[in-house]
Order: structure tokens, then sequence, then C-alpha cells
């Protein structure tokens, strides 16, 4: 157990969470020369989403050379889109290769955090009562780590199995069984097409269809991983045009939704040729514009849903029974299983621990009308709390790993300040903070997001609290070094 005394030295940093955005941000320190910090991970392992997310078919949607650290590559993705396992795989690997598993404290769940002001530290504890003193708290909790459970009336009635996408039960045999889907999703649509095959019938409950565009994935030929092993400079070549590729789609995004009518033509193309019932092809198309919600990506989605072990059910659920599903129009859907495809918390951000910052300020009453932070990463009235993945700081075209990228130089500028200027604390100015997330409300405003569908994007009250509203390089150029006078510097 750890020493728990308030005498103990504090720790320099304290990072929460051991998915992609703990493990950078550890590496980075050690880079940087900082030793003392210690990362708590709830579960047993690192990974986070890629640990959590095992369902069949899962994989990125962003191509992997781009979708992994650019100071940690890996020349040998099987794949354009690699698939969980070998991305989990990677995530293992960079703890082993840089010593970092004897600086995790796992199955340590952080319940609360307390900033003490005379002494400008955060007190720290976890759900099995061990408690952490640390000068700079950073949250490395993602966005899409709580999984969202639907609210039907009657739920824990149902007599055949249940479980989420991202808590994927393998023990349940779906083979000949009658297996409901609820969403439709980027989940949805990768897991989708694996169990249709297997199910004797597929409903898939849908509330909004997705636009679903080819996936240019295929797996790399040995010649192509044979050049990038003897010249690695290829996959930094590569790496920089998958980079400028995506990049250019923020143009259709954040500046001229218009310009989303060109991938409306791949849409219609993709959607055609998967399937051919019209009726399942109107089910199948969108009533709202592209782009507001997230654009998905699969060769085997639209195949699979032109099979005749699949019905599509666009009436909403009424209420679970014992023996299966409900739907408004009084029609029950006998099934053995219900698999809930239905996305994640994404819009509580540090939910449900408590986080108390100056004068007893609860960062969940702060943040009642919706988290925002200067710069994704700082909340006035919170010292030397870091947020990585943070409010606004979601992408709908790019790798998030590029914005973590991003906030670990800017967290190290903060930890460097800190330490430089002998200073207790950094406090973002209220000012400075409203300044920033009226730039992004405004910028928010001319998106595509803004057009007038719900999405996960959103929280209840309609507010985008997750995307980031520009282009990648303006958020590395705005998050390249703390702006001090931004912040209270206090000694
Ligand atoms: C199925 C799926 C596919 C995705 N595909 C892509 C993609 O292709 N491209 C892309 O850019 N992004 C993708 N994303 C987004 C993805 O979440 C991010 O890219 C990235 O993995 C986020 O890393 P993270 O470390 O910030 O958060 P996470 O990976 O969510 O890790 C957070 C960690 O914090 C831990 N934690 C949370 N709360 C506590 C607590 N209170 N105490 C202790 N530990 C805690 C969790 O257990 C977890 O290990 C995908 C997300 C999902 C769900």
């Amino acid at each position: 157990m750890h020493d728990d005394s308030r005498s103990s030295a504090p720790l320099r940093v304290l990072i929460i969470g051991a998915g992609f955005g703990g493990l950078g941000l550890a590496i980075q320190l050690r880079k940087a020369g900082i030793e003392d910090f210690l990362i708590l991970e709830k579960a047993d392992e690192v990974g986070g989403t890629w640990r959590d997310n095992h369902y069949p078919g899962a994989a990125c949607d962003v191509p992997s050379h781009l979708y992994s650290f650019s100071f940690a590559p890996k020349l040998d993705w099987s794949r354009v889109f690699a698939p969980q396992a070998e991305i989990f795989a990677y995530q293992r690997q960079l703890a082993d290769d840089h010593g970092l598993r004897g600086s995790i404290r796992f199955g340590c769940e952080v319940s609360e955090a307390t900033f003490d002001s005379p002494s400008g530290h955060w007190q720290v504890r976890c759900t099995n009562g061990e408690t952490f003193h640390t000068q700079a708290l950073v949250s490395a909790c993602g966005q899409l780590n709580r999984p969202a459970y639907p609210q039907i009336p009657g739920l824990e009635r149902f007599a055949g199995a249940r479980f989420h996408s991202a808590r994927w039960d393998h023990q349940v045999d779906l083979r000949g069984k009658r297996v409901a889907v609820i969403g439709t999703g980027a989940s949805a649509i990768q897991f989708v097409p694996q169990i249709q095959p297997q199910v004797a019938k597929l409903s898939l409950f849908q509330r909004s269809a997705a636009y679903v565009l080819a996936k240019p994935d295929r797996a790399y030929r040995p010649w192509e991983l044979a050049l990038m092993r003897r010249v690695p400079w290829v996959q930094r070549i590569d790496r920089a045009l998958k980079y400028l590729q995506h990049e250019s789609r923020a143009l259709a995004f954040v500046s001229f939704p218009a310009l989303l009518k060109l991938f409306y033509v791949s849409f219609r193309r993709n959607l055609m040729r998967g399937v051919g019932d019209p009726i399942r092809r109107l089910h199948l198309t969108p009533d709202y514009p592209m782009g507001c919600k997230r654009i998905l990506m699969a060769n085997d989605y639209y195949p699979a849903l032109a099979q005749g072990n699949v019905e599509i059910v666009t009436t909403g659920i009424r209420e679970v029974t014992e023996r299966g599903l409900v739907t408004v129009d009084g029609r029950e859907h006998e099934l053995d299983a219900i698999i809930y495809g239905t996305g994640f918390s994404a819009t509580d951000f540090l939910a449900p621990m408590r986080i108390t910052g100056l004068e007893g300020q609860e960062l969940n009453s702060a943040w009642r009308d919706g988290a925002e932070a200067y710069k994704g990463v700082s909340v006035s009235g919170f010292p030397n709390l870091f947020i990585l993945y943070g409010p606004n700081t979601n992408l709908g075209h790019n790798s998030i790993l590029y914005m973590l990228e991003s906030q670990f130089r800017y967290v190290l500028g903060c930890l460097q300040t800190l330490q430089r200027d002998g200073l207790r604390y950094l406090d973002v100015k209220p000012a400075a903070q409203q300044r920033f997330n009226l730039s992004v409300e405004q910028g928010l405003s001319r998106t595509v997001w803004a057009q007038g569908c719900h999405s996960w994007y959103q929280n209840a009250a309609g507010r985008n609290t997750n995307n980031w509203p520009g282009y990648t390089f303006a958020y590395r150029y705005r998050t390249r070094l703390p702006e001090l006078h931004d912040y209270d510097c206090i000694r």
C-alpha cells in the first residue's frame, strides 16, 4: 500500500488513467527528466478504450500510422486500420518499453480530489481508501470511458443475456439466437457484420441512421512492411500524408459544410452497392445533414443489413419484458439477447469523481451548464489541475492522439513553469477562460455540428461540449506554450 501519511513527500505529478493519454504523458515526463509521478488506473491493465472495447470487429477508424504516437512509431501494423488486439498490444508494449508499469497503481479508482490552497497540493482519494498528495493532478480519463445504457422501462426484467458493446460478454454464445442490437453508432457498425452471419435473427433498433462511407482498409503487403522496416522515414512520410489528407476534411466540417456534398456521393454509392432493397435503403438514409453526427466507415455494414435474417426496426422502444422488447406500436420482439450499442456518457468528463477546488468549489457544479476549459486543459478555480482530451478537444476528422500530443507539451510547459518560477500554483483567470470559450462557441456555430441534429457531442441542453471547432494544427499552435498572462501565478 502507498504510504498514506500527510508528512510523506507529495508527488510532483499524479495522473488519473492509463489509456493513451496517461501513458503518453508519462513517457514525455520521463523524457523531460520528471520521474516523480504516479498513474492511478481503476482497471487491472493499461489501454483504456482499447482494453475495454474488445467486441468482434473492433478497430480504429483513423489509419494506424496516424493513430499511434509520433514519438513511438510502429512500423509493422498489419492493416491500414489495425484491429483492437493490435492497438491494445501496442499500448502494453509502450508501458513495457518505457518501464511504466512500476509507476502505475492498478485497481485504484479515484473518487475524489481536493485542492489545499496553503500547500498548493491536491489530496486524492481512491475508492479503496488509499490517498495520495501531489502538486499537479492530471486527468487522463478520456471522453469515452463510461458506457451509456439506454433508459428503457423494465430492462432488468429481461430473462436473456444483455450487455454493452464496451463490456462485451464473450461467454454468451450468440449462434442461432434472436439478438437485438440497440443503436447504430461507430461500435454497432463494426460488430453487426461480425455477428449477423451467426445469429438466427438480428433486430437492429435504429433511432437515426448513420452516414456510412466505404473504409479504405486493407492488409499491408509484405514488400510495404519490408520497406518500412528498412527505410523508416517511409512510415513518416506515409503518416504525414495521411495527416494532411484527414486534416483537409476539416475544411468541410468547420469552414464550408457545403463541401460535405462530395462525401454524400460516396455515401450513396456505398449504400446502393450494399443494399438492393429500396425500402431498406430508405430506412438507412439519414434525415439530418451529413457530418452533423459522426460520419462512419465500413465496407461490410450495408451488405450485412441486406441479409434475410436482419430486420431494421425504426419504431421506438416502449418497454422491455421478460421475453423481449416492445415497440411503441405494441409489437413484441421476442429475443434471446440484447446488445447495447448506445455509446458513452461523453459529456460527463470527470464525473463521477468529486473534484473540489479553491473555496470549496466543486467541478461538477462549476460545469452544471456544460463542461468548459481554457484550451481544453485548465479550469479556473481548480489550480494545478490539467485535463487531457478535455472539453472541446474531440475531433470528427483526425486522430485524437495528435490532440493528446499537443496537450502533453502544454502540460509539460506548465509543470516546468511551476518548478522554474517556484510557484505554489497556476490558476487560469476566469476572463481568459471566458474569452477562450467564447471563441470556441463562435467557431462551433459555423460548423456542421450546429446544423440542428442531436449528437453525442452535445449535452442534454444541446451545448457542444466535446468538439474542437477548427484545425488540429491551429490547436497545436494555441497550446505550443503556456501563456502565463492568462494565469494567476501564485507563490
Ligand atoms: C470503440 C472506440 C473506437 C475509437 N476509435 C478511435 C479512432 O479510430 N481514432 C481516434 O482518434 N479516436 C478513437 N476513439 C477515441 C479514443 O477514446 C481516443 O482516441 C483515446 O483512446 C483516448 O485515450 P484516453 O487515454 O484519453 O482515454 P481512455 O482510453 O478512455 O482511457 C482512460 C483511462 O482512465 C481510466 N479511468 C477513468 N476514470 C478513472 C478513475 N476515476 N480512476 C482511475 N482510473 C480511471 C480508465 O479505466 C481508462 O483506462 C475511439 C473510441 C472508442 C470507444
